[in-house]
């Protein structure tokens, strides 16, 4: 039996952060839905009442989120909000449904996925005119559950929305979680865990995969539709240039490889990169058995049930192209009329999607190393820190947070079992640094910025996990989340939670099943 914990709120990080103070903010009654995604031609989505759990309540409420849509956090204390968090009463103007795609899962075209256990309630457009998706997950069975229970389990729901928070803070594109609900009601999985409900937000969850739906349903007329309305909703710009369904292509070309470039600066692995989770925004969408580096292994594979490493960390840059390819071929009816012409300026965009890729990587990495200008042995640099920090397995984001502190590079060699390897790195570090003349204190600051002190390392979702499974007790998921809203200020009282993982954590391992 699960006893409903008392909730507190904590606001002081809020008030402190909102910038414009003049915006109203607005009660749920007073936001103002719609649901434009029920305009698309039907067989893109599947309306459903949400499914309610008996007597759920609130695991968690994300202020910084609410203020995305001008939605004042007290309201996290009304009835009326918890009835919509959880699919009970949902506000006039949404229309809950099902949207619809297929994908290609580790490889292998899978005809249609579709949300199988979410529902998009609806959008509400914010005073700056912004349009905000809302999406319940774990809501209940959808037409494209596909044999499964429609449900999410509260291990893998603080999973996500720590992460996605965590994501934010890192300044990474990302869904956000507006709250979490959670329930007493058994779903079972590898072993029987509770039912939880996870309210996220996005521009939009239009994936890869919503396109090859309709591409591989030879639907063409309602895949123009579906790029339409992505184009005039999403991306005006784009209407205005000579092609704008290249333009959507070369757009998601972009955004993926600064996306990943990120991913990977940060050390951050998906773990299942399917084009099904692909957003055409490209923001970080669907977290599952996703992992963070702890210590540095480039083939690390956070996935365990991915056997072959297909997402392995080192593979991803090259995967992100695959399900960019995936996303071409989706879009070719549209590009051109005649099928070479088509596959011709695909082609040539996807060719740039590499450059684009190493480009930001590159830029990312010097700024991790300090480095303001672009020298032709940056490259080597780098790569032979990479290399000696695998060779030591030293803690990837450690390493580069004790680099950041200026005036103790000669305790990084601690970080090391090789310690030569690393003195040696420095000496030619140093040399490098000499030839801009950086001055070390501003070059800490900046570095600071772009290194973070905090992640959310695996064991510490475990941590407020276990906390909340077995005590009932959500103070670790709050803790978490002011901490990684701020990933990359010093918060010495903290240091803890900067700390590689413990013995216990080693045999921690996530699969899919969530
Ligand atoms: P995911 O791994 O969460 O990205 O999900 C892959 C596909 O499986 C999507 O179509 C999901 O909607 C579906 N799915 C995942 N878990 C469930 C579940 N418990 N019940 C129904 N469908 C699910
Ligand atoms: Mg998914």
């Amino acid at each position: 039996m699960c006893v409903k914990p008392a909730y507190r709120f904590l606001y002081d990080g809020f008030t402190k952060k909102t910038d414009d103070t003049s915006r109203s903010m607005k009660t749920l009654r007073q936001l103002h839905f719609d649901n434009h995604y029920a305009k698309l031609p039907e067989i893109c989505f599947s309306e459903h009442a949400p499914q309610p759990f008996e007597n759920p309540h609130l695991v968690h409420f994300n202020a910084d989120a609410a203020a995305l849509i001008d939605l004042d956090p007290e309201q996290a204390n009304t009835p009326e909000f918890l009835d919509f968090a959880t699919g009970r009463q949902l506000p006039p103007g949404c229309r809950p449904l099902a949207s619809c795609y297929a994908g290609h899962q580790f490889g292998q075209y899978v005809p249609r996925l579709g949300d199988g256990r979410t529902l998009l309630l609806g959008q509400v457009r914010n005073d700056q005119g912004e349009s905000w998706d809302l999406q319940l997950k774990g809501s209940g069975t959808t037409r494209y559950s596909r044999g499964g229970d429609g449900r999410a389990v509260l291990r893998s729901t603080i999973r996500e929305y720590l992460c996605s928070e965590a994501m934010h803070g890192l300044g990474i594109p990302t869904t956000r979680a507006l709250c979490m609900t959670g329930s007493d009601e058994e779903v079972y999985r590898e072993q029987i865990e509770t039912g939880a409900m996870l309210l996220r937000m996005a521009p939009s969850h239009i994936r890869f995969g919503s396109f090859e739906y309709l591409y591989y349903e030879e639907r063409h007329e309602d895949l123009r539709t579906l790029a339409d309305y992505t184009l005039a909703q999403y991306f005006p710009d784009l209407l205005d240039t000579e092609n704008p369904y290249l333009a959507l292509l070369d757009s998601a070309i972009a955004s993926t490889a600064a996306l990943i470039a990120r991913w990977q600066s940060v050390g951050f692995a998906h773990g299942v990169m399917n084009s099904d989770n692909m957003s055409i925004h490209g923001i970080t969408l669907d977290y599952g058995p996703f992992g963070f580096l702890d210590a540095y292994d480039p083939g690390f594979i956070c996935n365990h049930s991915d056997h072959s490493g297909r997402y392995a960390f080192d593979q991803q840059p090259g995967i992100g192209l695959f399900n960019l390819s995936c996303l071409a071929q989706a879009l070719l009816p549209l590009i051109a009329p005649e099928p070479e012409a088509s596959a011709e300026m695909a082609k040539q965009s996807l060719d740039r999607y590499q450059s684009f890729f190493i480009d930001a990587y590159s830029a990312n990495m010097r700024s991790k190393l300090g480095l303001r200008e672009s020298h032709h042995q940056d490259k080597a640099l780098c790569e032979s820190l990479l290399d000696i920090m695998a060779a030591s397995h030293a803690d990837y984001t450690q390493v580069f947070r004790h680099l950041s502190e200026t005036d103790k590079l000669d305790t990084l060699c601690d970080l090391f079992i090789d310690r030569d390897a690393c003195k040696s790195w420095l000496h030619d570090y140093r040399a490098r640094l000499r030839l801009e003349n950086s001055e070390p204190e501003a070059r800490s600051r900046s570095m600071k910025q772009v290194n973070p002190k905090f992640i959310l390392r695996n064991h510490l979702a475990e941590t407020a996990i276990r906390k909340a499974r077995d005590e009932n007790d959500y103070g670790e998921i709050d803790t978490l989340m002011r901490l990684l809203k701020n990933p990359f200020d010093d918060n010495p009282s903290f240091d803890g939670y900067a700390a590689a993982p413990p013995d216990w954590a080693k045999s921690l391992s996530v699969s899919c099943s969530s």
